[in-house]
């Protein structure tokens, strides 16, 4: 049954969908988002904020189309909604009607004729006169809600299942058990409602929502605006077909018999139900028949109802267009079998209740260990920090998740880097005007931070290299500068930042290691000079040794040649 899914490859943790669920069912844990189904009362808020498409509902179509693909006989249960979500089709109901008949849907049935019996269950209990204040809904969502999180309100509950409980029960009881009901509507909660252990899926087989309806029809082929429009089959529940919009429970009743003894009350948005809940629990409302919808506007605005957001308004407009202010006269008494009661239980989860101490300790641990440092600013989601502290001992929240304490820490850790890096560091704008200077960079231009702060770079340094990082668009990296001005050699990067279009300089004085360089090239020159010299030396006396060597060398054999030719001619004396 329908449901919702979270792709955890798709998420970013953004947290959109943390700080937007009204009941925290969605953690933060490892710093990344994690949903927790048995918390979630499937109001489907997350399932609109999330802009990464990571939260997903999960619905009945593949049951709905192999009910029709069996050849089971498959019923409709049509929410009222679709007076509005579908009400830019020309003859409106009628050539809807039709185009569920193209898909193949044995009948077409609306759910507003449950919520006909379901407005005269109210009736009965406004006549009673026994309950203080009498909470309606068809909305599962605060069902849900109350069961799990306000069970204080379930005596204030009326004691009366949804229209389309009510319908399904209808349904099954004209066509047989074996009849498959298909509702189609707006709302993620319906899947679970369904299947509750009250209902087991006895009454609703699938819940599907008029989004897929759309892609359907769409895959068929079939447009409804072109249909020709098919007369309704049942009774026309004629004003209960406003239960889809905000204050429709009201209308239906007034337009029967009245309210009696109490007072009139419609509250939607889930956040001002809860903030009801807290009244109601205050004592501060009594007396009073309340209808109540997690959605704002009602189930027209439900999060499966597709379209655009400009249809949201168009919908309530096409709804009054066509509703016919009576209530139906000429409705069939609803069989005896069919029990309309529904009693709220307690489901809440334990939650253990933190002590003060622990709230104090983990709003120490937060960073909130004074009333000034608790902003109770909301952008985490909790309306306080005090609510934050609750979470986190119920580990539902990780630390840091505040938006203003985590830019504080960023904040002040980039302050910390920028006060004690030797480097000279700051930004300029487009304009070459100074934005942010640090210390070194005071130190060295003998300026501080605030006279600099919005003043011309060129009237400190030669601005000619930032410049052409703007009109280039890139970043010069380990150019060396001399500064003769400030007896400073540099080797400087200037980063061009596109996102926030300036530029950041970060000039490493490099002075010293130069002065030491030029120190150790004199003395590499001076000892080639002194080695050169030497060279020249040696050459000189190798070249008199080898002179003197060649001279004793022509000398020994003068001298050897004579006393050979003298030892060779000696003989020829004798001759
Ligand atoms: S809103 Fe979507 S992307 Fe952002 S944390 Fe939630 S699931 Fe992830
Ligand atoms: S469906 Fe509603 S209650 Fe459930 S996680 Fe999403 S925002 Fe929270
Ligand atoms: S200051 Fe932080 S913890 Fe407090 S409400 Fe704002 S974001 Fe939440």
């Amino acid at each position: 049954m329908a449901a919702i899914g979270f792709k955890t490859a798709k998420c970013k943790d953004c947290y959109k969908c943390v700080r937007i669920c009204p009941v925290k069912a969605i953690h933060t844990k490892d710093e990344h988002a994690l949903y927790v189904a048995d918390e979630c009362v499937l109001c489907g808020r997350c399932l609109e904020a999330c802009p990464q498409d990571a939260i997903i509902s999960i619905s009945d179509i593949q049951k709905a189309k192999a009910f029709i693909q069996e050849g089971c006989k498959t019923v409709i249960s049509l929410d009222p909604a679709y007076l509005g979500v579908f009400g830019d089709t020309e003859n409106g109901t009628g050539q809807l009607r039709e185009a569920l008949y193209q898909l193949g849907f044995s009948h077409i049935r609306e759910t507003a004729e449950g919520a006909v019996h379901v407005t005269k269950a109210y009736e009965r209990l406004i006549k009673a006169g026994e309950m203080n204040n009498i909470i309606t809904t068809s909305c599962a969502a605060i069902n849900d809600l109350v069961e799990r999180y306000y069970p204080e309100m379930i005596p204030y509950m009326a004691p009366v299942v949804s229209p389309m409980i009510a319908h399904g029960m209808m349904l099954k009881e004209e066509f047989g058990p074996d009849v498959k009901v298909v509702y189609i509507g707006s709302c993620t909660a319906k899947g679970r409602e369904a299947l509750r252990d009250r209902c087991r899926g006895e009454f609703i087989d699938a819940v599907i929502d008029f989004q897929e309806l759309r892609k359907w029809l769409k895959e068929a082929g079939i447009d409804p605006a072109q249909c020709e429009p098919r007369q309704r089959r049942g009774k026309n529940p004629l004003i209960n077909g406003l239960y889809g919009v905000s204050g429709g429970i009201l209308s239906s009743v007034e337009a029967d018999k009245g309210f009696g003894k109490y007072e009139q009350l419609y509250v939607d948005g889930i956040d001002s139900v809860k903030e009801l809940f807290t009244c109601i629990a205050n004592g501060e409302i009594n007396n009073c028949f309340i209808e109540v919808a997690s959605c704002v506007g009602g189930c027209i605005n439900g999060p499966l109802a597709g379209g655009q957001e400009s249809d949201r308004f168009k919908a309530r407009i096409y709804t009054n267009q066509k509703i016919i202010r009576e209530f139906p006269q000429d409705m069939d008494k609803m069989k005896e079998s069919i029990i309309l009661r529904k009693d709220f239980r307690q489901s809440a989860q334990a939650v253990a209740i933190p002590t003060e101490e622990e709230i104090q300790e983990a709003l120490r641990k937060d960073g909130k260990d004074s009333i000034e440092k608790q902003l109770n600013c909301g952008a985490c989601g909790f309306k306080t920090c005090r609510d934050k502290a609750i979470a986190l001992c119920q580990h539902k929240e990780q630390l840091n998740l505040c938006i203003p304490y985590m830019y504080q820490q960023a904040r002040s850790t980039a302050e910390v880097i920028l006060s004690v890096t030797p480097n000279l560091i700051f930004t300029v704008d487009e304009q070459l005007r100074i934005q942010e200077f640090n210390n070194a960079a005071e130190v060295m231009f003998n300026i501080s931070a605030d006279k600099a702060h919005g003043m011309f770079l060129g009237n400190i340094i030669d601005p000619g290299d930032f410049a052409s990082v703007f009109r280039d668009k890139r970043s010069i990296m380990n150019k060396k500068v001399s500064y003769e001005k400030y007896g400073m050699i540099t080797m400087q990067n200037i980063i061009y930042i596109r996102e926030q279009n300036c530029a950041l300089g970060i000039l490493r004085n490099i002075t010293s290691e130069e002065k030491i360089r030029r120190q150790h090239d004199r003395m590499r020159m001076e000892a080639m000079d002194i080695a050169q010299k030497v060279i020249d030396k040696q050459m000189m006396v190798a070249q008199e040794i080898a002179g003197l060597l060649g001279e004793t060398t022509a000398e020994t054999k003068v001298t050897l040649t004579k006393m050979r030719d003298s030892i060779f001619y000696e003989g020829d004396d004798n001759l």
